[in-house]
């Protein structure tokens, strides 16, 4: 039994931003926001558009793997997105929602909350939120972006493969008993609101670059690039403002890492 006010009449309440969820629209239980999105969005639905929900029973993550997605103890949403901004810097999306999620839980927990490239963020070394990006396109040629975000804020059980490397806000700091999902919710896409205007301004990540580069973790440190390719190590000197992580290899070259295919480790493990 739920104690806190997530529901539509909830959500809708708690919501101040000018576009972002003009449309919204909640579930108790689907099969996955970002596909909800998609099916929508194919059929016209407008930039802004939000889909909530307090269960999935098919949540997805990146390269076809699966995303936890419990009742009554997350955050799961996706927003549909018509950018200005060419294709190809469609990717800058994921990093733009990235720092939001990461400055709105910091900013409404106490919590410090570090940015793993590209999409996730980390807690005490453990994973507390994902990102999905995913693309699709208009019949007129346009297209439209779906950022789904999966956020754990109760404590739960995680499967025993995710159980030291996932975690929840309350898990992290037990006074978060009272946090309101929907509270949460409303004040993350009052940051993206202003972070995707910024974007949509500089077409590029200039107004937050800073910021998440100061959330991004291991900075300044050694990572291991696990390239398709071939992997690799080097340190991770930061991302530029077009989004790419930015790693200096043993013999000095600079190697700007594009997302996609890539995932980036600290040299001990997950993180
Ligand atoms: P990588 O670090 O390899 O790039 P990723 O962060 O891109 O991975 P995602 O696709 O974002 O991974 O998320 C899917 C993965 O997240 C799953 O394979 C699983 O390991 C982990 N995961 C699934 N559900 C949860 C959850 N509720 N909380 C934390 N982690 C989860």
């Amino acid at each position: 039994m739920r104690t806190d006010d997530y529901n539509l009449a909830g959500i809708g309440k708690k919501l101040t931003t000018k576009w972002v969820g003009s449309r919204l629209s909640f579930y108790e239980s689907i099969d996955s926001t970002n596909m909800r999105a998609w099916q929508e969005a194919q059929k016209g639905a407008p930039h802004g558009t939000l889909i909530v929900a307090d269960l999935q029973t098919s949540g997805r993550g990146r390269r076809g793997r699966s995303w936890e997605s419990p009742a009554g103890v997350n955050i799961y949403f996706s927003l549909i997105l018509r950018p200005d901004l060419v294709q190809d810097k469609a990717s800058m999306l994921t990093i733009t929602m990235a720092h939001s999620v990461s400055k709105a839980l910091a900013g409404n927990t106490g919590i410090d909350c570090q940015i793993k490239w590209p999409n996730d963020i980390v807690v005490n070394g453990k994973k507390v939120c994902g990102i999905l990006t995913e693309m699709g396109f208009n019949k007129d040629g346009g297209y439209y972006v779906v950022v789904g975000v999966g956020i754990n804020v109760r404590p739960q059980h995680f499967a025993p493969e995710l159980a030291d490397k996932a975690t929840s806000l309350e898990d992290e700091d037990g006074r978060l008993q009272k946090l309101s999902r929907s509270h949460l919710l409303a004040e993350i896409m009052d940051a993206f609101e202003a972070d995707y205007d910024s974007l949509m301004v500089c077409q590029d990540l200039t107004g937050i670059l800073e910021s998440y580069n100061h959330m991004l973790i291991n900075r300044n440190a050694r990572v291991r690039v696990l390239d398709p390719k071939g992997e690799y190590e080097g340190e991770s000197c930061g991302i530029t403002k077009t989004g790419e992580l930015l790693v200096e290899t043993a013999d000095g070259t600079m190697v700007q890492v594009y997302a996609g295919e890539v995932s980036v480790r600290g040299i001990y493990g997950y993180v």
